[in-house]
């Protein structure tokens, strides 16, 4: 097209047509150059409007999740939430498939080339989100060894379910500069797992590209901590209040 124009601006050149003809012809270019801008403009709104459309998708959370966490999920007190049936004992991998699907459509455009996940419940989901992002999966150990040997990152972590506090390691072996690792867990409480994996993945010298959580409980303070940090945190279905008393469970909308 520019080359047309200029092709057309040489011939009038040549000709020594007015100046008029030629600024005809600059207001012809110009007015391209808002057509294609607002072409470009309508495309940035449409890939947001879609990016937006994901996130309504079963409001903030997966609907297939929720429902589940709706029908099977027991609330215990010390507001632990049991899903021992589909994720945490038993576990209904077809379900975490479509929850690997989800966090791909979630992370979208990122360049991720590892999972790190902590055992041992985030093993599970995070194996079917490996394989949706077609990289492998490194999960933390806990240890209560004293001394460990070896090449190895630590962190400490304090147990939501236990509470004590216990050390995770990951072999130098799997992690390392120029990774760009996504967490995965089951949980996010008062976000002590993450940011003991966030941690690991600093001193490894790896990118951390963001956290995936199944199950946020929202009116605990860690996703308010992991956003706060500048995390991109996305979690499956957020619980904004739960009674032990009469088993209801509220979601984030
Ligand atoms: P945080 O470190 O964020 O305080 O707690 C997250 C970890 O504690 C998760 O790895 C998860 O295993 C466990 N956790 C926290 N809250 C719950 C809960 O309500 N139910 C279950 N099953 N695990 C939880």
């Amino acid at each position: 097209m520019t080359k047309g124009y200029f092709a057309d601006y040489v011939t009038i050149e040549n000709n020594r047509e007015t100046l008029e003809n030629k600024r005809e012809i600059l207001n012809i270019l110009l007015s391209d150059v808002v057509f294609l801008w607002g072409k470009h403009l309508q495309f940035k709104l449409d890939t947001s409007t879609i990016k937006r459309e994901i996130k309504r998708d079963g409001g903030y959370g997966m609907q297939l999740l929720k429902d589940r966490i709706r029908k099977d999920g027991k609330v215990k007190e010390g507001n632990v939430l049991k899903v021992d049936s589909f994720l945490n004992h038993q576990m209904d991998t077809s379900l975490f498939r479509e929850m690997g699907k989800e966090f791909k459509k979630r992370f979208e455009g990122e360049e991720i080339n590892k999972i790190l996940t902590i055992e041992a419940s985030g093993i599970g989901i995070a194996c079917l989100v490996a394989e949706e992002f077609h990289v492998p999966v490194v999960f933390a150990k806990k240890t209560q060894t004293k001394n460990i040997a070896g090449d190895v990152y630590k962190a400490q972590v304090e147990s939501y379910t236990h509470g004590r506090v216990y050390d995770i390691i990951v072999s130098k072996e799997f992690i390392g500069k120029g990774d760009k690792v996504l967490l995965i867990d089951d949980f996010l409480a008062n976000g002590k797992a993450l940011e003991g994996l966030a941690e690991i993945v600093a001193a490894s010298g790896a990118e951390l590209v963001g956290a995936g959580i199944a199950i946020e409980k929202g009116f605990q303070v860690g996703g308010e901590i992991i956003r706060s940090k500048g995390i991109h945190l996305e979690s499956l279905a957020i619980i904004e209040s739960m009674d032990e008393k009469t088993g209801e469970i509220v979601f984030r909308e």
